[in-house]
């Protein structure tokens, strides 16, 4: 059954933000009318709504930055002009509602209003760290929005004879911003709702049961339910049409004219998909136990000191603890480069790919990148000079079936082996956190993960570090063909007087200079919390 965006409505499970550019976001679709003075103008998944005055009009949301051209011929195919809209407002500050929002003020010289929580992620055009989606938006930039004024809760913004209300309505974002007016239909009035998504949508490590990002998010969005469910509602919009029913709807516009879109349980029916949304994102965090993290000090003055950004985490695993800098990072999955050496290693040897770490694989001749990687070797001494093309020859070896079941057993990131399989862990679309690689590297350490005892045993045996026995390390270095964002690991563990503390550290390679401090700066965090 291929499943539809309009099935997965009907199943309450909207997704409001997907990491990837939906198929419809940027589809073309002919305005229309909704009452007397509004109309849709948004693309096919992403809703823009007009609402139009002899005096000037107020636009709601911008869709993405590709489809504000879009939104902007629909305006003037209903015969109004761009430059007439004085106001524009926004559902809440993602890049599919607001992306388009600069460009649309750039053509019309319309005055952007949103709420306090919204607008400096407008005017940056940067994702919000309380933002539950956080982690997967933090490359997403928008085009910054020039001047932004704030709109407080039950405000109402007026354009001539237009009166808009806002109600907050946070929790899928803190800006989330619901928008009421009235039409005029014939005589009859009519309640107008461009109700902003309700959806309980994390990334990363976010939980909606609880977390200092965002500590309100959870009671926010059940407030937030509450709050769309009674609204005085005949004709709602959401950001994306399908939430409600938006496209049932004008299918019979044709019958029944502009009545076609009056539902006056609209809201409550939206509001209850919202709350079996939020729901099934509780039980599924209910299933993974909550993370106990401590802030440290000394190490974030570490990162300060040494001018780098990024995480360090260490998992103290009898404690089930997490002890690190910047919480938030250590939830953000970036590609694993070299330190996938450890689970191919372990995959190699369970699959009898390779009979053990002392046979010799051929580095496959022609140039390497680095001279001493041009030498058959056997994996004890590929991992330590991290040798690309030994490995290489040990993932087509295990070939991409085994790979994957490898990575699934491993319960190791994204587990996503993409469709080349010497690559994926250099490249993409492999990615983990930091916090799943000391969660994996733990389990190495204590013998815990569910493939063969010898095998762990080697691994283990060869990225213990010659000058340390107490130490278990791997270094990763991921460079993107553009050369742009490289981001730098260092994982391993430490074992301390029969305990394991697992830990990782990534960051941002801005010059290579952050490359060389890596390791010094991990034994530095280490050593802070007395483990080396
Ligand atoms: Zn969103």
């Amino acid at each position: 059954m291929k499943i539809t965006s309009l099935a997965l409505a009907a199943a309450g499970l909207v997704t409001c933000m997907q990491p990837a550019i939906a198929d419809d976001w940027n589809t073309p679709q002919e305005p229309f009318a909704l009452s007397s003075d509004s109309y849709y103008v948004g693309t096919r998944g992403l809703s823009a709504v007009l609402i139009a005055s002899k005096q000037g009009h107020i636009l709601i949301d911008g869709a993405t930055s590709d489809a504000a051209s879009q939104i902007a011929a629909n305006v003037r195919k209903l015969g109004f002009k761009v430059e007439d809209i004085r106001i524009i407002l926004n559902s809440h500050e993602h890049l599919d509602h607001a992306g388009g929002i600069a460009e649309l003020q750039r053509l019309s010289g319309a005055e952007v209003k949103a709420t306090s929580a919204a607008a400096p992620v407008l005017r940056s055009g940067k994702v919000s760290r309380g933002d539950p989606q956080y982690a997967g938006l933090l490359d997403r930039d928008m085009a910054p929005v020039d001047k932004v004024g704030i709109v407080r809760d039950g405000e109402t913004v007026k354009v001539g004879p237009l009166a808009v209300t806002l109600h907050a309505t946070p929790g899928h974002t803190q800006g989330g911003s619901t928008w009421t007016w009235t039409s005029n239909d014939g005589g009859k009035r009519v309640n107008m709702v461009y109700a902003d998504s309700l959806n309980a949508i994390a990334s990363g490590a976010f939980r909606y049961s609880g977390d200092p990002a965002y500590p309100n998010a959870r009671s926010d969005v059940e407030r937030s339910i509450a709050k769309v469910a009674a609204l005085p509602c005949d004709v709602l919009v959401s950001p994306h049409p399908e939430g409600s029913d938006l496209w049932e709807r004008r299918a019979q516009r044709a019958r029944l004219g502009n009545a076609a879109f009056v539902d006056k349980a609209a809201c409550r029916t939206y509001a209850d998909h919202a709350r079996a949304r939020l729901q099934k994102t509780l039980a599924a965090e209910a299933k993974t136990p909550a993370i106990v993290w401590r802030d440290n000090a000394k190490i974030a003055e570490l990162f300060e000191r040494a001018g780098v950004t990024g995480t360090f985490v260490v998992y103290d695993v009898a404690a089930n603890v997490y002890t690190g800098h910047d919480r938030q990072r250590a939830g953000i999955r970036y590609v694993p480069a070299s330190t996938y050496k450890i689970p191919n290693s372990l995959i190699g040897l369970a699959t009898g790919a390779v009979s053990s770490v002392d046979e010799v694989l051929p580095y496959g001749g022609g140039p390497t990148y680095l001279p001493q990687w041009a030498r058959d070797m056997p994996l004890r001494e590929a991992i330590k000079i991290s040798n690309v093309p030994v490995y290489k020859e040990l993932a087509r070896r295990i070939g991409m079936e085994r790979m994957r079941e490898g990575l699934r057993r491993l319960d190791y990131g994204n587990m996503d082996a993409g469709s080349v399989v010497d690559t994926f862990w250099l490249d993409g679309p492999l990615k983990i956190s930091a916090v799943e690689q000391v969660r994996f590297l733990g389990r190495l350490a204590q013998d815990k993960l569910p493939f063969p005892k010898p095998a762990m045993a080697a691994v283990r045996g060869i990225v213990r570090q010659d000058d340390n026995v107490n130490l278990y390390a791997k270094t990763g270095w991921y460079v993107p063909d553009d050369r742009k964002n490289q981001i730098g690991w260092w994982v391993g563990w430490v074992e301390k007087e029969g305990k394991v503390y697992a830990f990782a550290l990534n960051a941002d390679i801005t010059d290579d200079t952050v490359g060389a401090k890596r390791v010094p700066l991990g034994k530095a965090a280490l050593q802070a919390l007395g483990l080396l």
